[in-house]
């Protein structure tokens, strides 16, 4: 016996109709998570569909790990980018994956759209479109989260996704956001829920799950569990989380800075994650499943507008990623300020990597003069000054005029109206991440299949040129990074957070997988890892992408990076190198 998840379960939001299919097949070949995501995706979505039409599906899996092993906590989402226009993949944690997994289900398809606001709730076998009239146009995300809860059954099991007003306003970079504080966040599927009309997902379920052989898991268990809790990377991610990065990645000057103008941020100390611990840090959390839990939260005190010595208190959650985007990439250096710019993405439901760095570009656009004060409707967006920041959030959310609207198409979109191309800080039409350490992380923010720093890590490549002084040809650091984005292919279809990949070796998993009565090799896992990958390059390419044609912005050629200099001659050739690895793949 095989125990995979197998079950499908598709809903027809046009019609309002949901059926269950059982795919072992898909699963015994493509594992789960993006594996099956991807070929789900191309079975569903037709070529050159419109992202926000009835005709993109949202596509969820979990993987065969989810449930049984600690950390398998990510649900895969898939569906067409209505950002990059091709591949759109999102990871998200919180109790999502345990969620969909014990209702019954490996994965979980939704088509159509449906004509008035709906949510969906799924318990176990039955799936229920409830009307969402009353929480469409809720200003804040946490609201329709509280209402959700005191509604649907299932507490303490069930996951709660849901979109904000920037997914309702079809924001391109808009989030889903799932029990509070963790997000789909990149590429727009909030703007896919908002084009379908869909507020919410509630999943619960209290299934148990079979064992071939319990010894033998609880003896892998244990194993998986003491390296997880004694590794001593794992315990940084729970003390500090990835803002303990702040510090030294500005040292090593390689923090993006006012639009990466600078790689070094002179108030960075204030907003390091040791700073945040120390004066802020109000509560720790953990994805289901997780012995981590390295979600950080701040307790900010703020008072109400209009009662004197009355204060609320807001716990605030933040990472490496948010404090750069929002923080050292539009010069704010006040923590406080920081966390009321990412209360209001969280409220607004916006990813915060994107958000930040089209404020960044927008505020170099406007000392230039590509945009005049009407354009950013009365603001002077100045770096490091968070209030007009939060004005220019709301009006984005709001679409107020067409600078907005063309801002909230992504900063791709916006510098092809406005000019600014050579600052616009986008990679494969995606914002970038906080890393400016060298080629390689360039590198994989351009050749990754989601243009995303998660994709390959060319970061951590460049970190240890940077300490060992030893340099690879162009060829060896595009071999690398197309080696782990393959094998990212495995983890992410076993759904396991990436930050224990240190952790789960392939012989950790080829081991993990025989209670559950499946055989692998290190080398049929890492051949499957190359499939995936090279499925998720084919559907990139048929809806229109080109990697020899990307846009390369002028500015990280402008600002010194510490691995060193970052040449155009070696981005062409790694690119056209890439092309012909991905395509030939295996
Ligand atoms: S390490 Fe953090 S992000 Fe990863 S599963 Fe655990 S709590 Fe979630």
């Amino acid at each position: 016996m095989k125990v995979i998840p197998s079950k499908i379960l598709y809903i027809d939001l046009s019609r309002r109709r949901f059926w269950i299919e059982d795919r072992k097949e898909l699963f015994e070949e493509w594992v789960g998570g993006s594996g099956v995501a991807i070929k789900l995706l191309e079975e569903e979505c037709p070529k050159n569909a419109n992202p926000l039409e009835p005709e993109n599906p949202i596509i969820f899996a979990v993987g065969p790990f989810t449930g049984f092993y600690p950390i398998a906590s990510k649900t895969v989402a898939m569906f067409k980018s209505p950002l990059t226009g091709n591949l759109g993949e999102s990871h998200c944690g919180g109790r999502s994956a345990l969620a969909i997994r014990m209702a019954g289900y490996g994965a979980i398809v939704i088509k159509g759209a449906s004509e008035t606001p709906v949510y969906l709730a799924i318990h176990g076998e039955k799936a229920y479109f409830r009307e969402a009239s009353a929480i469409w146009n809720m200003a804040n995300s946490y609201t329709v989260g509280r209402i959700l809860r005191d509604r649907e059954p299932g507490a303490g099991a069930r996951t709660i996704m849901r979109i904000g007003r920037a997914g309702e306003k079809l924001i391109s970079y808009a989030c889903v956001v799932t029990e509070t504080y963790r997000h789909f966040g990149r590429l727009g599927l909030g703007a896919v829920f908002g084009s379908k009309k869909l507020k919410a997902i509630v999943v619960s379920g209290r299934r148990s799950l079979p064992l071939v052989d319990p010894k033998a898991y609880r003896e892998i268990y244990k194993e998986i569990f003491t390296l997880l809790v004694e590794s001593p990377s794992m315990k940084k991610y729970h003390e500090l989380g990835t803002s303990m990065n702040v510090n030294p990645l500005n040292e090593l000057k390689a923090l993006p800075t006012r639009n990466l103008k600078e790689a070094n941020f002179d108030e960075a100390e204030k907003i390091s994650g040791e700073s945040f611990a120390k004066d802020f840090l109000g509560r720790r959390l953990a994805c289901a499943h997780c012995p981590v839990s390295c979600i950080h939260l701040a307790a900010l005190r703020m008072p109400y507008d209009s009662e004197p010595y009355f204060y609320k208190t807001k716990m605030i959650s933040y990472d490496y990623e948010t404090i750069y985007s929002l923080g050292s990439m539009i010069g704010i250096g006040n923590p406080k300020e920081l966390l009321k710019l990412l209360d209001e993405v969280e409220a607004l439901g916006l990813d915060a990597i994107s958000t930040g760095v089209a404020l960044a570009w927008a505020t170099e656009a406007q000392e230039k003069g590509l945009i005049s004060i009407n354009e950013t409707n009365g603001l002077n967006l100045k770096w490091g000054d968070a209030e007009t920041y939060l004005k220019a959030i709301r009006f984005l959310v709001n679409q107020v005029n067409d600078f907005y609207k063309a801002l909230g198409k992504g900063i791709e979109y916006a510098s092809n109206i406005y000019g600014g191309k050579e600052f616009a800080l986008a990679f494969g039409g995606n914002e970038m991440p906080g890393y400016h350490t060298g080629l390689a992380a360039h590198l994989g923010f351009l050749i990754g299949s989601r243009h995303s720093h998660l994709d390959c890590a060319g970061y951590s490549i460049d970190q240890k040129i940077v300490a060992t002084g030893k340099k690879s040809t162009i060829e060896e650091l595009t071999e690398e990074l197309i080696n782990e984005e393959a094998w990212r292919q495995i983890l992410s279809s076993l759904v396991i957070c990436f930050f224990a990949r240190g952790i789960y070796k392939p012989e950790l998993i080829i081991k993990a997988f025989k209670p559950l009565g499946m055989e692998f090799t290190e080398d049929s896992l890492k051949k499957i890892g190359r499939k995936i990958l090279k499925a998720k390059y084919e559907f990139k390419v048929r809806e229109g992408f080109k990697l020899n044609k990307l846009r390369i912005p002028e500015r990280i050629f402008q600002t010194s990076a510490p691995a060193g200099e970052i040449l155009k001659e070696s981005i062409a050739k790694a690119l056209s190198l890439a092309e012909e690895k991905l395509t030939n793949l295996p």
